[in-house]
């Protein structure tokens, strides 16, 4: 017989809870699963196969759970979604839109503009992400993995005009703790370093990456600490990426999101404005939209730039100014990024 308490006692299997990084190995790989979980129409599954060619499908099952089953036009779906789109090639689309391979002056740092270099931390990310202007990057020459970060982190410290540190990658939240923490320590030592700014997509679709461990790493540094998530819709917000934002935001960190105009995804004033009002609910403040690089394989994301400009302007005329992110494109050989209003 059951008593009320052995009700209550959490079974061994429920005890077992999983972490980021056994979320991470768990994602879901193959289109048909894919297929299989959201139930997508099967004549579309051969192309998505022929797409997962030339860049692999990745996504988490928490990140899936927020889709909408059947609809193969669901927003969150779309930006991870392999079409036959990306397998017609597009002249204007390039394999290295934003000029990182010319600014690359040791392997693992690019550096583009005055004061802040940016740390290929890792090649790895959570989630592939479609519309990724790094699709196509060697991550596996140029990342700065740990033995490789000397050569990166003494560049840092020999040029006295850095004072920014862009963790970034792939995802730099894919790293462990501990190699996370070996990093900051690292930066730490470089006195002209005052800020360490990361770059993340891992927070939000896997809201587990907030632990313990990673909250002590930002709570003892003595940098400024500013970290930029890309979300690119309201509706990938769920309860648990709410309480890793609020544990985020009882730190000393400032929060900051940046996000891409995709076609399909969040290309009306609706959308934006609810984006925008989302994030600060969640203390997030909207920082820069960015006009899709022109990256091989995406071009069924771009949206034009008279288009930008015009969703731009109506959510001006809608949100109060500290909501409005700065409608921006990333060029090569520009000492910026351009800001387009
Ligand atoms: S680098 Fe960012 S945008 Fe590109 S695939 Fe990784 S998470 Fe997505």
């Amino acid at each position: 017989m059951i008593t009320p308490l052995q009700q209550k006692r959490p079974s061994k299997k429920q005890k077992i809870q999983k972490t980021w990084q056994d979320e991470m190995r768990d994602a879901v790989s193959s289109a048909e699963e894919l297929w299989s979980i959201l139930k997508l129409p099967a004549d579309k599954l051969e192309s998505a196969q022929k797409a997962c060619k030339l860049f692999p499908l990745k996504v988490p099952r928490d990140f899936i759970s927020r889709m909408q089953v059947g609809d193969i036009n669901d927003p969150l779906l779309r930006q991870v979604l392999p079409i036959e789109a990306e397998t017609i090639s597009d002249p204007n689309f390039k394999l290295d839109p934003v000029g990182d391979l010319d600014n690359n002056p040791v392997s693992g740092i690019v550096h583009k503009y005055h004061g802040r270099a940016l740390l290929i931390a890792t090649g790895a990310c959570g989630v592939h992400c479609r519309y990724c202007f790094r699709r196509h990057f060697p991550y596996s020459e140029q990342t700065a993995s740990k033995k490789e970060w000397q050569s990166a982190l003494e560049y840092l410290s020999k040029d006295t005009s850095i004072h920014e540190v862009i963790l970034s990658g792939g995802d730099p939240l894919t790293l462990s703790d501990a190699k996370l923490s070996q990093l900051f320590k690292a930066l730490e030592n470089i006195k002209h370093i005052k800020t360490i700014r990361i770059h993340t997509r891992q927070i939000v679709v896997l809201p587990s990456r907030v632990n313990a461990d990673f909250l002590e790493l930002l709570q003892s540094s003595t940098k400024n600490i500013v970290l930029v998530l890309h979300l690119n819709h309201a509706n990938e917000f769920n309860p648990a990426l709410a309480i890793s934002l609020q544990k985020l935001s009882k730190l000393n960190v400032l929060l900051l999101n940046q996000a891409v105009l995709l076609k399909g995804v969040n290309d009306t004033k609706e959308q934006l404005i609810n984006l925008s009002h989302a994030l600060f609910a969640h203390k997030v403040l909207p920082y820069y939209l960015n006009v899709l690089d022109k990256v091989s394989g995406a071009s069924h994301f771009a949206l034009s730039l008279d288009t930008c400009k015009k969703l731009h302007k109506a959510i001006k005329a809608r949100l109060p100014g500290y909501l409005v992110p700065k409608l921006v494109q990333d060029l090569a050989k520009k000492d910026s990024k351009t800001w387009l209003l």
